[in-house]
C-alpha cells in the first residue's frame, strides 16, 4: 500500500467525523457507513443527524445570525479570508480524506481544497454596496440589500468540498447564517473543513451536520430555514422547490446538465480535442458543466473523434494514492450502473462505433475506462441524458444550425461551447445557445465574479458574482420624499 494510503487509515483512527452545531463538535446520531469507490467497501463510518440535531443548529444558526448580520460587511470579509487561509493550509491533511470518499486522484482533491480557498476569498471580495436608484424632484429612492437570515445548504458528491464553501463563502458574506448538509455518500471532507471553521466563526454562524436525503427534505420543511440553496440532482432539485413552497422560502437549484460542444469546420483541433478530453473526463466526468455530448461537423468528425479517443486511451486511471493517476472510479454504485447501462445502450445501436475504452474495468471499485463512443443519434439516451461518468458520445452533424437546433432540444440548458476559428461566427452562435454560460473556444470555466446557472431544468437563479450574493438577500427600497417637502 504506497504510503499516503497508510497515513489516511491512521489519521482516520484517530479522527472522530463530529457534527458542528452551535459552536460544538458533535457526534451524535447513529453510524452509517462511507464507501471507498475504489474498493467499493466501508472505510469509515459517521454519525448520521436527525431531527433534534437539525433543530439545535436552526436554532443556534437564528441566535448567531443577529450578532453576524450586525456585523461590518468589511469585518466579515476578513473573517472569511482567514477562513480560506485556514482552509488552504490544512489542504494536505484533508484531501486524502476528500480522495478516499469521492474518488479523485490525491492531487484533484489537493486542487479542489486550494481553489475552494480562492472561491471563498473571490466571492467575499467582490463589492457589496446599496445602490441610488434615482435622486430628483420625486425623492430619493436607495436600494438596501439585506440578509435573509438563516440558510440551508445542500450540495452533491461531486465536489464535496469546493461546492459547500461556495456556499459558505456567499451565505455567511452576505450576513446570513448557515446549516450546510454535505452529501451521505462524502460527508467526512466536509466535517473535517467543519473543525477547521471552529474557532474562526462565532458560535453557530457555520453548522455543518451529515445527514442522508431525508435531513435534506427535513431543511427544506423547515420553518426556522428561509432559503435553501441546493446542488444537485433536476428530479431532487423538483422536490426542493416543491418543499419550499409551503414556507415561501427563497431557492436557488444548481442541477444537472447535458452541455453539448459544437466543433465547427475551421476549428483548432489540437487545441479543441485536448480541452474537449479534459472536460468530458476530469472527475472521471462528474462535473454538472463538463462537455457531455459533442456535435462534430462532418468535415472534421473523423479527426476529432480519433485525437480524443487517443487522449482517453491515453489517461492513467486507478485510485486516488496510485502514483500518476489521472482519473479515479466513479464515485457511487448507483451512478456506476447507471453509466454502464447506458453505454450497454449505446453499443448495442446500429452504427455503433466504440473509438476508446467501452466498459467496465476488471478490479475491485467502481472504476470506467475513459470511452468514446460514436455513430449514435439524438434518440440514445447517452446523447439525450445527462450520464454524469466517463463516456463521452460523438455526433456528426452536416452544418452549425443543425448542431445548435440539437444542442437546444431537450430540458437541460446549464452550458455549452462553439469551438471554431471565425470569433464573430462562433459568438452568434454562442447566442443562439440555449444554456446558462455559452463557452467559446473553452468550457467549464466558472469564474468566482460571474453569475452561473442553468436555463429550463438546469437550475432556478444564479449563484456566484453579485448578482449570486444578490439572491442571498433580500431587497429594500428604502424611498424619501424630496428635502423640503
Ligand atoms: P442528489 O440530488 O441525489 O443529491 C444532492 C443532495 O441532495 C445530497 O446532499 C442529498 O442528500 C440531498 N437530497 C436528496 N434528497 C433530498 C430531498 N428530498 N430534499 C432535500 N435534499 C435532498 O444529487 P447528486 O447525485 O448528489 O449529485 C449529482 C447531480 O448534481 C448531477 O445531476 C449534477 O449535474 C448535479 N450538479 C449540479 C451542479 C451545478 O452547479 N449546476 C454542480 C454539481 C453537481
Amino acid at each position: 500500500m504506497p504510503a499516503t494510503d497508510f497515513r489516511i487509515e491512521e489519521a482516520l483512527a484517530q479522527w472522530q467525523p463530529r457534527h458542528l452545531v452551535g459552536g460544538e463538535l458533535l457526534a451524535q446520531g447513529a453510524p452509517f457507513g462511507v464507501v471507498d469507490p475504489s474498493s467499493g467497501e466501508v472505510f469509515a463510518e459517521c454519525p448520521e443527524a436527525g431531527v433534534e440535531e437539525l433543530d439545535c443548529a436552526v436554532s443556534s444558526a437564528r441566535v448567531a445570525w443577529h450578532g453576524w448580520k450586525a456585523q461590518p460587511l468589511e469585518k466579515r470579509r476578513a473573517v472569511l479570508h482567514t477562513f480560506a487561509a485556514a482552509l488552504e493550509e490544512a489542504a494536505p491533511l484533508i484531501a486524502p480524506l476528500l480522495s478516499r470518499e469521492q474518488g479523485k486522484p490525491l492531487s484533484q482533491a489537493e486542487m479542489e481544497l486550494k481553489v475552494s480557498g480562492t472561491h471563498i476569498r473571490h466571492l467575499s471580495s467582490l463589492p457589496l454596496e446599496d445602490e441610488l436608484l434615482r435622486k430628483d424632484d420625486r425623492g430619493a429612492v436607495v436600494l438596501n440589500w439585506r440578509p435573509l437570515g438563516v440558510v440551508g445548504g445542500i450540495s452533491p458528491w461531486n465536489f464535496p468540498v469546493a461546492l459547500a464553501m461556495h456556499k459558505v463563502a456567499q451565505a455567511l458574506y452576505t450576513g446570513n447564517t448557515l446549516v450546510l448538509k454535505p452529501s451521505p455518500y462524502t460527508p467526512l471532507a466536509t466535517l473535517a473543513v467543519a473543525e477547521v471553521a471552529k474557532d474562526i466563526f462565532p458560535a453557530g454562524v457555520l453548522n455543518v451536520l451529515a445527514g442522508g436525503n431525508a435531513f435534506g427534505a427535513g431543511m427544506t420543511a423547515h420553518a426556522g430555514i428561509d432559503k435553501i440553496s441546493f446542488t444537485g440532482s433536476v428530479a431532487t432539485g423538483k422536490r426542493v422547490m416543491e418543499s419550499a413552497s409551503a414556507t415561501l422560502k427563497r431557492i436557488t437549484l444548481e442541477l444537472g446538465g447535458n452541455d453539448a460542444a459544437i466543433v465547427l469546420e475551421n476549428a483548432d483541433l489540437d487545441v479543441t480535442a485536448a480541452a474537449l478530453a479534459r472536460s468530458a473526463f476530469y472527475n472521471c466526468g462528474q462535473i454538472c458543466m463538463a462537455v457531455k455530448r459533442i456535435y462534430a461537423h462532418e468535415a472534421v468528425h473523423d479527426e476529432l473523434a480519433v485525437r480524443i479517443a487517443e487522449k482517453a486511451r491515453a489517461l492513467k486511471v486507478g485510485s486516488a494514492f496510485e502514483e500518476g493517476v489521472e482519473m479515479g472510479p466513479v464515485q457511487n454504485r448507483m451512478q456506476y450502473e447507471k453509466v454502464l447501462s447506458l453505454l450497454d445502450d449505446s453499443k448495442s445501436r446500429e452504427g455503433a462505433t466504440v473509438l476508446a475504452g467501452g466498459g467496465a474495468l476488471d478490479r475491485p471499485g467502481y472504476f470506467i475506462a475513459p470511452t468514446v463512443i460514436t455513430g449514435l443519434d439524438d434518440t440514445a439516451p447517452l446523447v439525450a441524458e445527462e450520464q454524469f461518468g466517463p463516456v463521452i458520445p460523438i455526433v456528426r452533424v452536416r452544418n452549425a444550425e443543425e448542431a445548435v437546433e440539437r444542442a437546444n432540444a431537450g430540458n437541460l440548458g446549464l452550458g455549452g461551447s462553439i469551438w471554431g476559428r471565425d470569433g464573430a461566427r462562433c459568438a452568434e452562435l454562442a447566442r443562439q445557445l440555449d444554456c446558462g454560460t455559452a463557452w467559446i473556444n473553452r468550457h467549464g470555466v466558472n469564474d468566482s465574479d460571474v453569475p452561473f446557472g442553468g436555463m429550463k431544468e438546469s437550475g432556478y437563479g444564479r449563484e456566484h458574482g453579485v448578482m449570486g450574493l444578490h439572491s442571498y438577500m433580500e431587497l429594500q427600497a428604502i424611498n424619501a420624499i424630496p428635502p423640503g417637502n
